[in-house]
């Protein structure tokens, strides 16, 4: 049935089905933050998932039926039994701002076209450089996801620290290389890749025992990449590292920047909001010495995705990145013109980002956000005992943040068949649908990993997953 573009514009339908879908939806948060008898995934093979879709009718009379569908086959990450990967469950209020954003869809070019989510960004960012304890130099901008942020930072980096102009006259040959842990998230390695780096480009120091970043060495392998002939120009902290959560030593790494002459990126995507907790803010100090940081909001900070700040030390080095003419969006190019963010962004049209943070900032307060990761990364540190407690089960390591690794482990079993049983352990968890962890391998061997993102987990849902992964030892 073809259908009228007044039809498509019909507001009695949005009010009906908007209204329906509101309820739907507090049905639903109600019962997926009890746990209860919904499985936190329902899963499907990718193939059936698409089969499934491919064949689903929607009535145009009952969409509500289309979006519960939605619903009952999406991942549950308000389930107090989610612990998979580094997702927030949304604060509801900013998923409100989110959809306000996308009916008023301000592209957020410039001003003209997002005048109050840009002068909200302002404000977000300031927000942001203050509790990095930046000093009023401080500025930013929101951003689509981290690993985009990270790209962004270190394009600065590369204008900034290198004398020839690549931006302008392509690469000169000239070798160049960041140096970064072995156990950074690989967007970093992606972003240097796209710059053209290479292998060579990336240096990758090893880390301890702990997993964070050997800051020893980090004389010795500058010595020697300079040596080979390349140029240096810039140094990634990982605040924290993806797979285990272990944050590196922001203030040796930057004392080495300074020493050096390098642009010193942090990329604490996942970890940076411990700037908000009184008892964790510790794990980043130095943090305010980096030039740039990168957080996402829709980690640690409850907020849809995606959402990320990426924040300069100094303002003026934010406005170099993508220096060029284009002038159908702003005349004056040399202008800094903080309100034409699109002059900073690598996005062109932007998502109303800011509305999401700027609305649950001004609700709830950031208080409460700094308590809610302090909740979690304290809930990690129970878990850790709880697993500890238990003989059949082996910590990767004591938790700094709410990451936490661990795996079953037989001392009569070789690696190979430890690995064997954690991989299939992690499946048949999967396919139930109780319980949602994701795996890691780490030196070689692999352990279930688990991230602590929901403040509806308690431990005693903590020791229930103890359990179970128990219960399978005899199956696998
Ligand atoms: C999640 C994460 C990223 C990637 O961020 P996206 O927002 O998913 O693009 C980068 N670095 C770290 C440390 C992360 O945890």
């Amino acid at each position: 049935m073809k259908k009228s573009i007044s039809e498509i514009f019909d507001t009695d339908r949005f009010k009906k089905e908007g209204h329906k879908l509101v309820d739907l939806l507090a049905n639903y948060l109600d019962q997926a933050k009890s746990g209860g008898e919904m499985p936190v995934l329902n899963w499907k093979d990718p193939d059936k998932q698409v089969e499934y879709w491919k064949n689903y009718v929607v009535d145009p009379d009952d969409i509500a039926s289309y979006f519960s569908d939605v619903l009952n086959n999406s991942i549950h990450l308000h389930h107090p039994k989610y612990m998979g990967h580094q997702l927030s469950p949304p604060a509801p209020v900013s998923a409100l701002a989110d959809f306000l954003g996308a009916v008023l869809n301000n592209g957020m070019v410039g001003y003209e076209m997002g005048p109050v989510s840009t002068a909200i960004e302002r404000l977000v960012i300031q927000c942001f450089t203050e509790a990095l304890g930046y000093d009023s130099e401080g500025d930013g901008f929101l951003t689509s996801g981290g690993t985009l942020g990270n790209l962004t930072a270190l394009l600065t980096a590369r204008k900034v620290k290198v004398d020839s102009n690549i931006w302008e006259e392509g690469s000169s040959g000239e070798k160049l290389a960041v140096m970064v842990s072995s156990e950074a998230h690989y967007c970093i390695d992606r972003a240097a890749r796209i710059m053209g780096l290479g292998s060579d480009g990336i240096l990758l120091i090893e880390t301890n025992e702990d997993f964070q970043m050997k800051t020893e060495l980090l004389e010795l392998i500058f010595q020697e990449a300079t040596e080979k002939g390349l140029k240096v120009f810039s140094i990634i902290g990982s605040a924290c590292s993806t797979a285990t959560g272990s944050y590196d030593n922001l203030e040796a790494i930057a004392e080495f920047a300074a020493k050096r002459d390098l642009w010193f990126h942090v990329d604490g995507a996942h970890g940076a909001p411990v700037i908000f907790s009184g008892k964790y803010k510790q794990l980043v100090s130095g943090i305010h010495l980096a030039d740039s940081v990168v957080i996402d909001c829709h980690k640690m900070l409850m907020t849809p995705t995606l959402t990320t700040a990426l924040l300069y030390k100094r303002s003026e080095q934010s406005y170099k990145t993508f220096q060029q003419d284009a002038h159908y969006l702003w005349q004056q190019e040399e202008d800094p013109e903080w309100f034409n963010y699109g002059k900073r962004t690598f996005e062109c049209t932007k998502l109303m980002m800011s509305l999401k943070f700027f609305t649950l900032m001004k609700v709830y307060g950031l208080d409460v956000l700094g308590e809610n990761v302090t909740a979690l990364y304290d809930l990690a540190k129970t878990f850790a005992t709880l697993i500890k407690q238990r003989n059949h089960f082996e910590l990767a390591i004591e938790p700094q943040s709410n990451i936490v690794c661990f795996r079953l482990m037989n001392n009569q079993l070789s690696d190979l068949e430890n690995n064997e049983i954690n991989a299939r352990v992690r499946k048949a968890i999967l396919v139930e649908g109780e319980f949602y962890i994701v795996q890691t391998t780490l030196r070689g061997k692999i352990f279930l990993r688990t991230t602590l993102m929901n403040p509806f987990t308690t431990p005693e849902h903590l020791v229930e997953l103890l359990d179970k992964i128990e219960g399978y030892i005899e199956k696998m």
